[in-house]
């Protein structure tokens, strides 16, 4: 495929305003809801094939999300093309004012590999909502995925406003090359710094969907046992592959003890003494990554698991204890089944722990009490703050999703992709029948004593 022609295409497309009716972008966001409800078959097979995944995380997080965000984008797209009221000052006035939200362009999408269609076909419900026309580049790393999601789209979608592009570096930089209206990427911070160079060069926004190290504080008065279901669900689900699960664990050192035995207990309730025969387990997604999480766990005591399977590229749920603070484990996002486990005794140890590091995507905090809430709130800065869950935010379409510093820039989901892929344009309106000579030049001090009046009135 020419990409520079494909960008000039979908720009021409654009440009001809067909994208811009509401039934336009109605039909897309139904032909989104079929692609995935009439594939749903196909898409699970290659969520597997590319990953290993489990079955109700395939279902949840990628088919069931996308049709979520199609739906719930349709049901309100209505009202978020409206013109939006704002105030005129009274020193402006008489006049009219709103917000007029319009398309931006031609979008581009670029997509990692965990949740392949939630982070492809997600993004693409704002950018078709908001009018524009777009070019998707899924993941290498889930292949199947990848070749699904290009033979899918130009079936379902008007194949003139969306385009899907295939490859790994070399195309994407052959992509990045082009000018677009906005670019969309989720992945790892070092590659997000290429995006945004890339972007410099034409002056395109760019939304950052990024990772890093998710604290989850369990404070003494916390639920333990709700605590540890919650927060062993989360780790194992797709075998911790996911940008808001927990990195690391922060205990109390009054419950450490008691809560340990309860986060193991769950593994084993949850995926059997074997995980590695349970259905609901994932995979690693490849072998690089299996090697780089098996180097994570040279440093600090294994509490719980530590088994893996080469061949399968299989991990175990593993608890990690008596971890120093500087141990590689605590240098980079894990991103796998392993949980560094800290203790602390007073809450502003633990807030300085989280402090010290880049600011995370996600907060998690267990404590029955406000006012610990209201310490980690006030006293923190991540994307999001989740207390006595975790990720559940994420499928909260009334929520922006996004980072904050490392952990990206920007946000979507429900209105907020709508409004991320939008320009939201000020308009004013002024009739023509109230013009005071007064307004204009010559300004002599007769004419500034009155101004100097009036504005002061006005500004009271
Ligand atoms: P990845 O390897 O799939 O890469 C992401 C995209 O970047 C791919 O489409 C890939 O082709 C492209 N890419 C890779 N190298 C490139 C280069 N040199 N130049 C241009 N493009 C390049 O995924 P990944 O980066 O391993 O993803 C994992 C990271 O993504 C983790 O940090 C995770 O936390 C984060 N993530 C964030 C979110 C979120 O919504 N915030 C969601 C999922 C994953």
């Amino acid at each position: 495929m020419n990409i520079a022609q494909s960008v000039a295409d979908l720009r021409t497309y654009f440009n001809t305003g067909a994208t811009r009716s509401y039934e336009w972008r109605m039909s897309q966001l139904d032909a989104v809801v079929r692609l995935v409800e009439e594939n749903e078959e196909a898409l699970m097979k290659a969520l597997m094939e590319d990953s290993g995944k489990a079955d109700f995380t395939a279902y949840s997080g990628d088919v069931m999300f996308v049709r979520g965000e199609a739906l719930h984008t349709k049901k309100h797209l209505k009202k978020w093309m409206k013109p939006r009221k704002a105030g005129s000052p009274l020193m402006l006035k008489p006049a009219k004012s709103y917000i007029q939200p319009e398309p931006l362009g031609v979008v581009l999408i670029i997509g990692a590999w965990n949740f392949p269609l939630h982070l492809t076909l997600g993004p693409l419900c704002g950018a078709i909502a908001a009018g524009n026309t777009c070019m998707i580049k899924p993941s290498e790393v889930s292949p199947k995925v990848s070749a699904l999601v290009c033979e899918l789209v130009p079936k379902y979608l008007d194949a003139r406003a969306v385009h899907v592009v295939e490859g790994g570096v070399e195309e994407t930089t052959q992509i990045l090359a082009q000018r677009f209206d906005k670019i969309l990427y989720t992945g790892n911070s070092h590659v997000a710094k290429i995006i945004m160079q890339a972007a410099a060069k034409h002056l395109t926004p760019v939304t950052l969907e990024l990772g890093g190290k998710n604290p989850c504080i369990v404070h003494e008065d916390a639920n333990l046992d709700v605590a540890a279901s919650r927060i062993i669900d989360v780790k194992c689900s797709n075998a911790g592959q996911i940008c808001v699960s927990a990195d690391y664990l922060l205990v109390h050192d009054k419950i450490y003890n008691d809560f340990l035995p309860k986060l193991s207990s769950r593994i084993r309730e949850f995926f059997g003494d074997d995980p590695q025969q349970s259905p609901d387990y994932s995979r690693i997604i490849n072998g690089r990554h299996l090697m780089r999480l098996k180097a994570l766990l040279d440093e600090g005591t294994i509490y719980h698991g530590g088994r893996m399977d080469e061949r399968d590229n299989y991990l175990e749920p593993t608890i990690l204890v008596d971890v120093p603070e500087n141990a590689k484990v605590m240098q980079e996002e894990i991103f796998g089944p392993i949980l560094p486990v800290f203790k602390y005794s007073e809450l502003h140890e633990a807030l300085a722990f989280i402090n010290q590091r880049e600011k995370p995507l996600a907060l998690y905090v267990f404590t029955e009490s406000d006012a610990v809430h209201a310490d980690v709130e006030q006293e923190t800065s991540s994307g999001a703050m989740v207390r006595n869950h975790l990720m559940v935010h994420a499928s909260n379409q009334a929520l922006p999703f996004g980072g904050v510093g490392n952990s990206g820039m920007g946000c979507y989901h429900g209105q907020f992709s709508f409004d991320n892929m939008s320009h939201l344009k000020s308009v004013m309106i002024k009739p023509t029948w109230m013009d005071p000579r007064g307004a204009y030049p010559p300004f002599d001090d007769k004419a500034m004593a009155m101004r100097k009046k009036i504005t002061r009135w006005l500004m009271s």
